[in-house]
């Protein structure tokens, strides 16, 4: 089997894999990044992104990409296409296996392997992508200012995601599928006493339609098998809030993760708990989920592995 040895390997090419490379490349570390199946990240699936820093008139999601990976490679980042596919953390060097079968010794390991959303299963959230369908309200949210949306899901993100849209939205009706909230007491709390949004109790959300973008939802209504009840609703957004599943199973047996599988960090720092390897991004980070968080902590790893390879090699 091949293998190679690299000072510096990154999994992942979103804002964290991308920031890290820019800043492992212009410190020498020579980094290795691979892509992964989604090369530039979640950001290549969104049209407008205007919250990135730099950019007053907003940027497309595969432009910001695009500038990023080229900011990397001019500092000398080797961007490969290839999916990591196991781990073995035991001993330093790491070894990393990538699908065409080769095996990467690092020294130092960034991992920036994001998080994804998780959607309902219905074609009309890929028909209505970036059309009315988003699982992000901070990024989306001000798109829907004065129009009337729909969040799925009934557990903590999904009350922030409405409480959130409601600072924004004329309207916001919670689609959840128990006849009751999953979330905590204060967040139902905050919920019911706020007069924009409506929880629609036991309903389930199962078609969307509209011409050229969403315009209502196909909802049913159910208690119990004999009681149904089928009814279109109207509105202009409908929002994901039913959780993430972190791209970090095949770092499990190696290092530490929540319930869900986000990678545990030492607190304000991207080291985890094996020396030499760090964890940067959506994968690490169960809260904010934005490029620019996502950006400064690639950032924030590639400077922790700076230093240790200087203390360790
Ligand atoms: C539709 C949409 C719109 C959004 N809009 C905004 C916005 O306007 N503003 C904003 O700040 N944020 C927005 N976000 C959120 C933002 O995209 C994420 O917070 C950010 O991309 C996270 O960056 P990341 O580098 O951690 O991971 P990601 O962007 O998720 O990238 C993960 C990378 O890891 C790679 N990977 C995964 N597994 C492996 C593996 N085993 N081997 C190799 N590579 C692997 C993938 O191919 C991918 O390149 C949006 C997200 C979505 C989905």
């Amino acid at each position: 089997m091949e293998t190679e040895q690299v000072k510096c390997l990154i999994i992942g090419s979103g804002p964290a894999g991308y920031t890290a490379a820019i800043y492992a490349g212009r410190a020498n570390l020579s980094p290795v990044l691979y892509a992964g199946l989604q090369p530039g990240g979640q950001l290549t699936t969104t049209t407008d992104v205007e919250n990135f820093p730099g950019y007053p008139a907003g940027i497309g999601g595969p432009e910001l990409m695009e500038d990023l990976r080229k900011q990397a490679e001019r500092f000398g980042a080797d961007i490969r296409y290839g999916v990591a596919t196991a781990a073995d953390l035991s001993t330093s060097p790491y070894k990393i296996t990538i699908d065409d079968g080769k095996i990467i010794e690092a020294l130092a390991v960034i991992i920036a392997t994001g998080a994804t959303a998780k959607y309902l299963g219905l074609d009309d959230e890929k028909k209505y992508a970036g059309m009315g369908v988003s699982a992000c309200a901070t990024c989306d949210g001000f798109f829907y200012r004065k129009k009337v949306v729909a969040v799925v899901g009934g557990g903590d993100t999904a009350c922030e995601e409405a409480s959130y849209l409601s600072g924004l939205a004329s309207k916001v009706y919670m689609i959840v599928r128990k006849p009751f909230l999953r979330a905590s007491k204060v967040m139902q709390q905050r919920v019911f006493n706020n007069p924009k949004i409506e929880v629609l109790f036991e309903h389930n959300a199962v078609g969307l339609y509209g011409e050229n973008g969403v315009e209502g939802v196909h909802l049913v209504k159910r208690k119990g098998e004999a009681d149904e009840q089928r009814y279109d609703l109207p509105i202009d957004g409908f929002f994901l809030a039913i959780g993430h599943k972190p791209n970090s199973d095949i770092f499990k047996p190696w290092l530490d993760t929540d319930e869900v599988g986000y990678l545990l960090t030492e607190p304000g720092t991207p080291r985890t708990r094996v020396p030499g390897v760090f964890a940067a991004g959506d994968v690490a980070d169960p809260h904010y989920r934005q490029a620019i968080t996502a950006a400064a902590s690639g950032c924030m790893a590639a400077i922790e592995a700076e230093r240790y390879l200087l203390l360790n090699s």
